[in-house]
């Protein structure tokens, strides 16, 4: 084990991954493809690590922003770098460059799954040590045709998935109720979450979400854009199901504020949101001092951000409520790993080979890029 090796290697990939349906969130649509940034390093000896960005823009940022901040910011701090010097490349990256949280995610994420991969260790030994073997798995429902979505949580049942989240917001209020209806008629089963993804007006907010709580789900998650923090705080007091923010909080600091003005029961982590996983801790951890839930939330992701989140919520105790990694086995035409991210009767298995555990393919980085650094 030689984690004082330099690294040496930084090579990068701006992906468009063709997507199987359209997606309807509050605040924008995805379909056609999805964007994604994939960042390998290589270390001095030979040995790489994987790490992905995953951004939409509407929500954190761009591919094109993500690619710039690693290639022209975050690059010059890290080649040449020691592999032990883990946490003082991430300070620097973290300073060198505002916002961007996904290209960070993605360094994280290469850096452990390298020096996981040198040290023989799984990352989730990196970042503390496993708490559980296995996530529940959430998929979303979030498709304009609702009649697709009904296939979809066809296909969910015989795959024994137990968690689906509706996503609320894009169309009308009705449309909402009536698939909410349908979904406690004909498949009682679900455990259902609601997410609004920051899709309500201010002057619709406190009747349509009262509505919803009556259909009783798990949680509702960001009825009203993000900086609406009274408005949060206003809608968790009218109702008993518990209010979750994401859009509202994207690291350790918006959690401290979210928790000293109680906007929320609990909060959605997303590396990707974060700025990488161990930031991610932090804002569980932060929430779950002050009393709060947190759930493993993820952007329009390949396996690869998948395996790097199912480490940090197999690591953190405090990320209770189940993880939503459903885009490679359920969104994705193709995802970009050799052998794919594995879910088991709805279950996310965390893996425990060394670092990430499974690589991506590089014909398929080759195949599915617009951009890349690499020089073959
Ligand atoms: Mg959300």
């Amino acid at each position: 084990m030689d984690l004082q090796q330099t690294i040496t290697g930084f090579d990068l990939w701006h992906l468009q991954l063709p997507v199987v349906s359209a997606r309807d969130h509050g605040i924008g649509r995805v379909s056609g493809s999805c964007e994604i940034v994939v960042l390998r390093l290589t270390a001095e000896g030979g040995s790489q690590g994987f790490g992905e960005a995953s951004p939409w823009s509407v929500f954190t940022g761009s591919p094109e922003a993500s690619f710039a901040a690693l290639d022209r910011y975050i690059r010059p701090l890290v080649v040449g770098r020691r592999v032990a010097d883990r946490a003082a490349i991430l300070q620097d990256a973290a300073k060198c460059v505002a916002h961007c949280t996904e290209a960070k995610a993605a360094l994280e994420s290469a850096l452990l799954d390298l020096t996981g991969q040198i040290s023989d260790l799984p990352v989730w030994a990196l970042l503390g040590g496993k708490c559980r073997d296995t996530i529940p798995l959430s998929c979303s429902i979030a498709n304009p045709i609702f009649d697709d979505d009904i296939a979809l949580m066809e296909r969910l049942r015989q795959d024994k998935v137990g968690l689906i989240k509706l996503k609320t917001g894009f169309k009308d209020h009705a449309f909402d109720v009536m698939r909410l209806e349908r979904i406690a008629r004909d498949f009682p089963e679900f455990r259902v979450r609601v997410d609004y993804n920051q899709g309500l007006e201010i002057e619709d907010a406190v009747g349509q979400v009262m509505d919803v709580a009556q259909f009783e789900p798990d949680f509702i998650e960001q009825p009203v854009r993000y900086h609406h923090f009274d408005m949060m705080a206003r809608l968790r007091g009218m109702i008993d199901v518990p209010l979750l923010a994401d859009e509202s909080v994207f690291g350790p600091e918006d959690m401290v504020r979210a928790a000293r003005e109680g906007i929320c029961d609990g909060v959605s982590v997303k590396i990707m949101k974060s700025g990488g996983l161990s930031r991610g801790q932090s804002v569980a951890r932060i929430a779950a001092a002050n009393g709060l839930m947190a759930y493993g939330g993820d952007m329009f992701e390949a396996g690869l951000a998948h395996l790097a989140g199912t480490h940090m919520i197999a690591a953190t105790p405090e990320i209770s409520l189940g993880c939503e990694f459903y885009q490679a086995s359920y969104f994705l035409k193709e995802d970009i790993l050799e052998t794919p991210f594995e879910v088991r009767d709805g279950q996310v298995i965390v893996p425990d080979a060394p670092g990430l555990g499974l690589r991506p393919d590089l014909d398929k980085l080759t195949h599915y890029a617009v951009r890349t650094t690499e020089t073959v």
